[in-house]
């Protein structure tokens, strides 16, 4: 039972509205159907040294796409909060030098003039539902990697894709990033059924952050083996050039060589799945 939503308002997002899957162009990189897409980089752009030595590792190692958060939402104020402009600016410069599409995460409203050189825009979990900012990301063109709430329902994450596809921006990329569970070994608990009931549901891309699940670098790979098994379009997995020096998020961080061992196994994994 939903009370405060209906399962038919899912109108756009809807497999049954479109059968076919849906590609997203992120800047000439293809996210979707057949493609699997590798998102990597740091979870904060910390300096133009450590970006541009990460997005050139990344890009080596077989991504496609660079993250870096530059507008950090982090549950403590005394934590790195980013390098907010600067950040944006380093990102892109880095992005442009290795020749990657750059993804950062958006926190509010006021920050989109400064996303005009972002190739997608990132919704973090924190602001799933802060529908105000999916309304008027739904009047842009980018590409937007909308992330589940870590205490979101599958449906609510439907629901707040369709804010954004309702709003005349098709380009909705879905992702899943771990929930809320009393499990405290990791992080979060990655969803991986949500995988293939998203798969069912909807036509939008599916990808799965392993990283922010996990907590633990060490668990980051089975949990990309596991998601890529399931059926998702792509991984976005936290790079670092020095993990443990990682302003954030460090427990986590991949240096550049586990990043290509995934990205090596994974791809053993599409093959004898897809062709
Ligand atoms: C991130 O990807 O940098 C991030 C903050 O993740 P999440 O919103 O999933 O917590
Ligand atoms: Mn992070």
């Amino acid at each position: 039972m939903n009370f405060d939503h209906d399962i038919s308002d899912i109108r756009l997002a809807s497999r049954a509205s479109h059968p076919g899957d849906t590609f997203v162009n992120a800047s000439g990189v293809t996210v979707g159907g057949v493609n699997f897409t590798f998102i990597a980089g740091p979870c904060s752009v910390e300096s133009e040294e450590q970006i541009y030595t990460i997005a050139k590792a990344v890009k080596n190692a077989g991504a496609s796409l660079l993250r870096g958060g530059a507008f950090k939402p982090r549950t403590s104020p005394y934590s790195f909060q980013g390098l907010r402009e600067e950040g944006i600016r380093l990102l892109v410069e880095a992005g442009k030098k290795a020749e990657l599409p750059v993804v950062s995460e958006i926190t509010n409203l006021s920050q989109l003039p400064l996303f005009e050189d972002i190739d997608v825009i990132q919704v973090g979990a924190r602001n799933m539902q802060n529908y105000e900012l999916l309304r008027e990301l739904g009047k842009t063109n980018k590409p937007i990697l909308l992330k589940r709430g870590a205490s979101c329902t599958i449906s609510e994450l439907l629901m707040s894709a369709e804010y954004i596809l309702s709003g005349g921006n098709g380009k909705v990329i879905l992702c899943e990033r771990g929930i809320r569970t009393f499990e405290t070994s990791t992080r979060a608990t990655l969803d991986v059924s949500a995988i293939p009931v998203l798969k069912k549901l909807t036509h939008l891309p599916v990808i799965v952050d392993p990283s922010h699940a996990a907590g633990y670098s060490e668990y980051v790979k089975p949990l990309s083996l596991a998601a890529c098994a399931a059926g998702c379009n792509g991984l976005m997995i936290e790079v670092h050039n020095d993990p443990a020096a990682s302003l954030s998020d460090a427990s986590q961080a991949l240096s550049p060589n586990r990043f290509e061992n995934i990205v090596d196994d994974v791809t053993k994994i599409i093959k004898a799945l897809y062709s």
